[in-house]
């Protein structure tokens, strides 16, 4: 069976966990993986969402320079009015100023707020940048930094690339009335957005209390703002937190599968290791039962055979082979009705008639029908006294049938000055029927499963040579169960056994 089991464990180790544990290390190989690309995912999102604000400051930009570039006369009450829109609606515009680039003079100047001085000049390089744009098409709009203010430029569509238009912007008003709202609302409850002077490192807007994470931002630089850095991180849990709790999981997840792999992996095995042990003992029941047949069977024709021929002299001669005859009958009976009850019970097709039985007079009355059994076997056996009734619910039958199997094993495994004591114990909710011997005993190891169906133990010259078929007392734990209650044992090897029936106490 050792070497079966080897092999089909061999078998299954090939078929289902080589193979699962390769994919699970695989699995396992290919997570870091995974972590990396996932962090390298989020990162290029969150690069998205900065470049969606500064793609939103560029279109204020554009805004602003449309409302200017128009078909108007620089210096006209027309341009005077869309100024003054301009203005209006955005404080954070502070002068515009428009310049004539081929005679190199200024065509207007409109202040918001305040009057200032503004003489700054285009580079001329820029600029035949600008015009070169602006020829394909292109109106690019130029920032540079100018004291503490923006100077945003560009050629008017209208001008032809001979004018240049200067809008000087104050950067905090810009920051707060134009790109704030947007801001808030990228960021939400998800992000933190912040704006730091990428030289001081100094932050000049945030959203909220960003926390100590300083390394775990995604920065880009602004492109209306220069000298200053957007940057934005999940509001939570860092990227690596939060690549690595996503491949974490799923770590747990392929151990959890590896573990049932392992599970499944021992049921199935532990199965197979029970299916072939129990196929092992039926063989060995059908070898036991057929000798146990034999034994009374080869009795029964020997005797029979010798009455026939007549070749008994004296009459008491005769009377004991019928006396054998009679009892080996008796046997082969109780062993065919053994095999018939256990089958019934496997088919759930034994009936039981329940009645009202007093333990205290069916005990002696049961144990008397066996009486000639027991004398012929040589046992001294009695029934304890007991002057308490014992009502229990009980079949007949069955009662018959449990007390029969004990007190035969009693016979069987009991050398040669069998002693039986047969006594009632009374518990409170229960009453107990004990058959006790002085045999050969059952190891403790094997208490537990004598009730077990084919269990035989074969330790011993007795126990090995006693006929059975491991059915008795498995019968008996059966019935007991269908008269709810149980059947226990307490046995030390080599001085007996006690072997006790707890009926449920009627009230
Ligand atoms: P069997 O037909 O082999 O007697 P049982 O189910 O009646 O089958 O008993 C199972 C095993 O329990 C027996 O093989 C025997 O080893 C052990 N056993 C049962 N009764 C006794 C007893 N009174 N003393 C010692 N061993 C016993």
């Amino acid at each position: 069976m050792v070497r079966t089991l080897a092999k089909i464990s061999l078998v299954l180790l090939v078929i289902v966990a080589l193979p699962m544990s390769f994919y699970l290390v695989r699995e396992f190989s290919a997570l870091s993986k995974n972590e990396e690309m996932v962090e390298r995912v989020f990162s290029t999102q969150l690069e998205s969402i900065l470049y969606s604000i500064n793609q939103y400051s560029e279109n204020v930009v554009q805004q602003w320079s449309l409302s200017v570039d128009q078909p108007v006369e620089p210096q006209s009450e027309l341009m005077e009015g869309l100024v003054d829109n301009l203005f209006q609606y955005n404080a954070a515009v502070q002068a515009v100023r428009f310049i004539d680039l081929e005679s190199k003079q200024q065509e207007a100047i409109y202040f918001n707020d305040s009057i200032f001085e503004l003489s700054v000049w285009p580079d001329e390089e820029q600029v035949e940048q600008l015009q070169a744009y602006l020829e394909s098409s292109y109106q690019q709009i130029r920032v540079d930094v100018w004291h503490e203010s923006l100077l945003l430029y560009f050629l008017p569509r209208n001008g032809q690339g001979k004018q240049a238009c200067q809008l000087v912007v104050e950067p905090s008003t810009f920051l707060m009335r134009n790109l704030s709202p947007i801001i808030q609302k990228v960021a939400q409850d998800l992000f933190y957005v912040s704006i730091t002077d990428s030289i001081s490192g100094q932050t000049i807007y945030t959203t909220g209390d960003e926390g100590d994470l300083s390394d775990s931002w995604s920065k880009a630089s602004m492109w209306y703002l220069p000298g200053y850095e957007l940057g934005i991180r999940l509001k939570s849990k860092t990227l690596e937190e939060l690549a690595s709790e996503r491949s974490q999981r799923d770590n747990y997840l392929l151990m959890a599968i590896g573990l049932m792999v392992v599970i499944g992996f021992i049921f199935v095995l532990v199965n197979i290791r029970k299916e072939m042990k129990l196929a092992e003992i039926k063989s060995e029941f059908v070898s036991n039962v057929s000798h146990e047949i034999r034994t009374p069977l080869a009795l029964i024709s020997m005797y029979a055979e010798t009455l026939l021929l007549k070749r008994v002299k004296t009459e008491e001669k005769q009377t004991e082979y019928l006396k054998t005859i009679q009892q080996e009958s008796f046997r082969l009976t109780g062993i065919v009705n053994r095999i018939l009850n256990f089958s019934r019970l496997e088919k759930n097709r034994i009936k039981y008639r329940f009645e009202k039985i007093d333990l205290r007079e069916a005990i002696p009355e049961v144990v008397g029908t066996f009486r000639t059994h027991l004398d012929a076997a040589g046992v001294d056996c009695c029934c304890e006294e007991n002057k308490e009734e014992a009502w229990v619910m009980a079949d007949w039958e069955s009662l018959k049938t449990m007390l029969n199997n004990l007190l035969d094993n009693a016979i069987k495994y009991s050398g040669s000055e069998k002693k039986i004591r047969v006594r009632l114990e009374h518990k409170p909710k229960q009453v107990w029927v004990e058959v006790e011997d002085n045999g050969i005993g059952i190891a403790s190891k094997n208490q537990k499963y004598v009730f077990d169906q084919f269990y035989r133990v074969t330790d011993g010259d007795l126990a090995h040579q006693a006929k059975g078929s491991g059915l008795g007392l498995n019968l008996v734990k059966r019935m007991m169960k269908a008269h709810g209650g149980s059947v226990a044992v307490r046995s030390r090897l080599g001085e007996g056994s006690t072997f006790v029936l707890k009926f449920p106490r009627k009230k």
